[in-house]
């Protein structure tokens, strides 16, 4: 027929790849994936997978809305999920096929075998879900240090909308199926995924697992909610962890906890630690306390773990003297803030703090100075210790952060010598790890390099955009012509300089492209073009049938990433079109969520007038994000701006 099907035995169990025929082999990666993630989860379930099979189909096409799901015994993936294929894709490409299987496992447990009892406990699932994605791939693939890329990865996107008005507790009423889709959100993943491994580091792995076991024993082919989750977990500890968990899933918002007046005498550390709400918008910025569990510890020596609780200041006691460290492994779902002195000690001994610590402070003071708390000079004195041995993943973290805060000033006086300082600063570190892969290298090292040569190539580093062309030049004759490992950032620096006429060639490669993948992800680029009237083109083809529904609904997304203005006002013009190519899952959310990037000040009574005509009170969850994301994008830069103008001065 047209499809084919791969098999291997993991112990009793048949694995199976479902694919288009003739490309069966690229689930090769992700079967030895799933058999080596098949036998991890039996072990950390303490129940084995219960089925004789466990398919993984490979659809072609995609979703506004998925990219995989669970069915018992028949996960499906879009294609670009679960396929592998060597001569196209990037080790970041790869990395995230196993994150995902390994997400779609899980559920095999959490999901299938334990199914939340309604829609309010679908954090359980998905947060779960998200925590065994590096849970697991931190065992069985060290070398991605996936629990220490949590800190700078899933941590910042949650605190980025739980620091804001548009956050709700973990556990909510949901009523609609506009709410059901509103559930599958940062907060429902990436925050259940921090509290989970914080409760996880709070009660220790072999006590949390032991707590897990109990919960899959007792509730296997059965229905829970949250509350049956604590009470295995407090059994397994011998003490109740609902004030904490409680805390962290039934109200929203990120704790701050702050160090004052270290001092050491006799050979003991004291400290002064205060709690309070972590805000990025006025609305944010209420009293508020948690039951925070913190390890705090002294470079090089002791470590001690306290539970802050209250408004009132408390003390901390850690034996030895030495640099103090807030959230020892940034285990706690918590911003920490120092005083002077005690933000300088963690300067100067930046270099001995772990990676997790180290990633954790880049990403505590850069919020903490978008929040108004304290100075992004205090950021950038962190910034300039990463230095040319540090970890792939400290430079894609200060990648990303010159990215955000370009981002602030796009069309503003700031905007280019925001480029140029960002270009002068990435630049010599892709010098130095090279432009091709080479033999042997960290994985951690290509996926930066990823990240740099889009980095630099879309903020106008001109050796970047030349290379680029030469290399999409030469795909005409040679589909491959481009270094798997660096062919999406090259791709997409082509796409973001095209000229009209290169955006038509572009246009040629797609329609070319056979693999559905690759076809979806060049019909993506046609919307990255920064040039205005290059952008009208990808607009003017939604309005044809060169391409599917859901490639339409990727393509206007990806034209609003650099003109949000432009897609915004086209999609309300063309209103019922746009309409036509979504999802009803998407529908309340997608238009709105088109202008959430713009700098304009009109931009948010244009969504509201927008929300008031055409969505229910009822769907305004997207509404509000894009609303929030508008206003607290707006507050970082007027509070950013005096330091980010004197920093590029500089
Ligand atoms: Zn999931």
């Amino acid at each position: 027929g047209d499809i084919e099907r791969k098999t291997l035995m993991a112990g009793k169990t048949e694995i199976g790849i479902i694919s288009r025929k003739g490309v069966v082999d690229q689930g090769d990666y992700a079967l030895a994936a799933a058999k080596d993630l098949l036998a991890y989860y039996n072990d950390y379930f303490g129940q084995p997978y219960p089925l004789p099979k466990m398919d993984m189909i490979a659809g072609p096409g995609s979703s506004q809305f998925f990219g995989a799901m669970q069915n018992w015994g028949a996960i499906f993936y879009f294609e670009n999920e679960l396929l592998f294929d060597p001569k196209r894709a990037t080790e970041s490409a790869k990395q995230r096929i196993y994150t995902v299987v390994a997400h779609e496992m899980a559920h095999q447990w959490f999901g299938d075998l334990v199914t939340m009892a309604w829609w309010d406990d679908l954090w359980l699932n998905e947060g779960f879900a998200s925590w065994m994605e590096g849970k697991s791939s931190g065992v069985l693939v060290p070398a991605w240090k996936s629990e220490a890329a949590a800190v700078s990865g899933e941590r910042e996107g949650a605190m980025g909308i739980d620091a804001t008005s548009a956050t709700h507790p973990i556990i909510r009423k949901v009523e609609t199926v506009d709410q059901i889709g509103e559930a599958f959100d940062g907060i429902t993943y990436s925050k259940g995924q921090a509290v989970i491994g914080m409760l996880e580091s709070t009660l220790g792995p072999d006590v949390f697992r032991k707590g897990i076991r109990s919960y899959m024993a007792k509730y296997k082919y059965g229905n829970t909610v949250t509350e049956q989750l604590w009470a295995e977990l407090s059994a397994a500890a011998g003490k109740p962890v609902a004030e904490i968990a409680h805390d962290f899933t039934l109200q929203g918002g990120v704790p701050l906890v702050t160090m004052t007046g270290a001092t050491c005498n006799g050979g003991v550390t004291t400290a002064t630690l205060t709690q309070g709400r972590f805000g990025l918008d006025a609305a944010s910025k209420t009293p508020q306390t948690w039951h925070v569990p913190l390890v705090v510890g002294n470079l090089g020596g002791a470590q001690t773990a306290t539970i802050v609780t209250g408004a009132a200041p408390s003390r901390v006691t850690i034996r030895g003297c030495g640099t103090v460290v807030l959230n020892r492994g940034k285990g706690s779902y918590t911003r920490v803030m120092y005083d002077d002195a005690g933000h300088a000690a963690i300067v100067r001994d930046y270099a001995r703090l772990d990676l997790a610590d180290r990633l954790g402070t880049l990403g505590d003071d850069f919020a903490l100075a978008a929040g108004g708390y304290q100075d992004l000079s205090r950021y950038f004195a962190v910034m300039d210790k990463v230095g040319p041995d540090a970890d792939p993943l400290e430079w894609s973290s200060v990648a990303g952060a010159l990215g955000r805060i370009t981002g602030l000033y796009d069309d503003t006086p700031l905007e280019a010598p925001l480029r140029a300082r960002s270009v002068a600063i990435l630049g010599p570190v892709l010098a130095r790890i090279g432009f091709e892969a080479k033999p042997g290298e960290s994985p951690l090292t290509s996926n930066l390099r990823e990240t740099l040569v889009g980095r630099l190539g879309t903020n106008g580093d001109t050796g970047v955009a030349d290379r680029a062309r030469r290399y999409v030049a030469a795909l005409a004759t040679d589909p491959t012509a481009i270094p798997p490992a660096i062919r999406q950032p090259i791709l997409s620096t082509y796409a973001v300089n095209a000229t009209p006429a290169e955006w038509d060639a572009l246009l040629a490669l797609a329609k070319a492209e056979k693999s559905p993948v690759a076809k979806n992800r060049f019909v993506t680029l046609l919307g990255a073009a920064r040039d205005p009237a290059t952008a009208g083109r990808a607009l003017a083809l939604l309005k044809t049938d060169t391409i599917s529904a859901p490639q339409k609904a990727g393509l206007l997304r990806a034209v609003a990433g650099a003109h949000p203005d432009l897609a915004f006002d086209w999609a309300v013009a063309n209103r019922e079109l746009v309409e036509s190519f979504l999802e009803a899952s998407t529908r309340s959310g997608y238009i709105v969520g088109l202008g959430a990037g713009s700098n304009d000040p009109a931009m948010p009574g244009k969504i509201s007038a927008f929300a008031d005509k055409y969505l229910p009170a009822s769907s305004r969850g997207g509404v509000t994000r894009s609303l929030s994301t508008i206003a607290v994008r707006k507050a970082a830069a007027d509070q950013l701006r005096p330091a980010v103008t004197k920093w590029v001065a500089g």
